[in-house]
């Protein structure tokens, strides 16, 4: 261990491993596409997107009822108005409206003209009212101006409705579409390719022998990168052979924006990947002051990054959030905002070693809008259980200390939460 120490810059906080990744991730960045809005949920949007006319477009009524000169309204008292005609959403255009007489409306038809509000059907009485000329009471309690969306009152045109970097989600889908667009510029999807690595490893489906057990990396870590919007371009079960481990990086590293991998990377027997890495690619660093996930190692191999993640399965689930997220979302020009929270410890801690911690979490906000989060009991490295439990990861910071009750520390929430 001693001698790999000298060869490679080790042992960076988690702060400052994130931002040196960060750093050279931005370097990485991504190049756009343009693609139907129909399949860019999920996408980062990599031009600022302007409205292109205000919406609404036209002024309308926010009510089915009727639409009259707010100056022809009363106070105190009902008052009779002159029905002229009608208007309904969608319908051609209506009369001008004049003193005292108003139009039929319905929610979203153009606000006639001469009109500027629009007194809701339940403030009417219409006595027995169908058609032209009919009478429409009026009931006091209408501002005038009142009920009337303003043309331009959601977006005015030429405003920066949408930031590049921005998540494309389900209504910022529906603020294109109210712009009429039907393409959308995002920025290209990062390709990673995912090995996992170790003799001990079958596929799940096939049956067990001696001392070995199923890749569930392949679906942890491989499903947490897919949710996090990358394109897969292949999955590879590597031995521990370094033979074969080299020609698998060396294929990826052609292949690929990013390489993701999982085990042989500690200091075992057949743990090669710190020096093949360094032979054929560059260590940007290995170890960080982490647990789990000590031997998390940063290279690149051709032009892909490298991430190397400890094979024990919560190891590699916590370095994927902590250390590879930060990196797809720096590519992307996405924000890094909303990463961490903070929340209460529910039960104390006693934290025996100086590394920072990620402890297993569930959260809950009480009745106070206080964030709660209470330690899982399963938080070995190897114990998959308290990830699949958890709704967040508690990242207790440097230093040997006893954490209390109450005690406010930052949360990493797990994809998927709040549900
Ligand atoms: P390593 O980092 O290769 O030393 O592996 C550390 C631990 O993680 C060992 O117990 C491995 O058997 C386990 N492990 C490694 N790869 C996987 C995987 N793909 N799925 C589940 N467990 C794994
Ligand atoms: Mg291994």
């Amino acid at each position: 261990m001693a001698e790999e120490d000298d060869i490679f810059p080790t042992g960076l906080g988690v702060a400052e491993a994130r931002a040196l990744i960060v750093s050279i991730a931005q370097a990485h960045c991504l190049l756009a596409e343009n693609i139907p809005l129909a399949s860019a949920l999920g996408r980062i949007l990599a031009t600022d997107a302007i409205a292109p006319h205000d919406v609404p477009g036209f002024a309308n009524s926010a009510m089915d009822g009727f639409a009259l000169r707010g100056a022809d309204l009363q106070s105190a008292g009902e008052k009779c108005f002159r029905l002229i005609g009608e208007i309904l959403a969608g319908g051609k255009g209506a009369p001008m409206v004049e003193a005292d007489a108003c139009v039929r409306i319905t929610t979203g038809a153009p606000i006639p003209p001469g009109a500027d509000t629009v007194v809701m059907k339940e403030n009417t009485r219409m006595e027995a009212a169908r058609i032209e000329g009919d009478r429409v009471v009026v009931m006091p309690g209408t501002a005038p101006a009142a009920n009337v969306r303003p043309a331009g009152e959601d977006y005015r045109a030429g405003d920066i409705a949408l930031r590049r970097g921005r998540r494309l989600g389900a209504a910022q889908l529906g603020v294109l579409a109210s712009f009429g667009v039907t393409a959308v510029s995002v920025v290209r999807r990062p390709r990673v390719v995912l090995l996992t690595t170790g003799d001990e490893l079958v596929a799940p489906g096939k049956p067990l022998g001696f001392g070995q057990i199923h890749d569930s990396n392949r679906y942890s870590l491989g499903c947490l990168l897919e949710s996090l919007g990358v394109e897969f371009v292949r999955h590879e079960r590597v031995r521990d052979d370094p033979a074969a481990l080299r020609d698998a990086l060396q294929r990826a590293g052609a292949d690929a924006d990013l390489i993701v991998s999982s085990g042989g990377v500690s200091a075992g027997e057949a743990d090669f990947m710190p020096r093949l890495v360094a032979e054929i690619g560059k260590v940007h660093f290995w170890k960080v002051r982490l647990k789990p996930g000590m031997p998390f190692l940063f290279g690149q191999i051709g032009a892909a990054m490298l991430f190397a993640l400890p094979g024990n399965p919560v190891s590699g689930f916590a370095t994927c959030m902590a250390l590879v997220k930060p990196a797809l979302d720096a590519m992307r020009g996405a924000s890094q905002k909303g990463f961490m929270l903070r929340a209460r410890l529910r039960s104390a801690i006693n934290k025996r070693h100086a590394r920072a911690e990620f402890q297993r979490a569930k959260l809950e906000c009480d009745e106070n809008a206080v964030l709660w989060a209470t330690p899982h009991p399963k938080q070995g490295s190897g114990m998959l259980r308290g990830v699949a439990e958890a709704d967040a990861m508690i990242l207790l910071p440097e230093g040997e200390r006893e954490f209390a009750i109450g005690e406010a520390v930052e949360v990493m929430p797990l994809p998927g939460w709040p549900a």
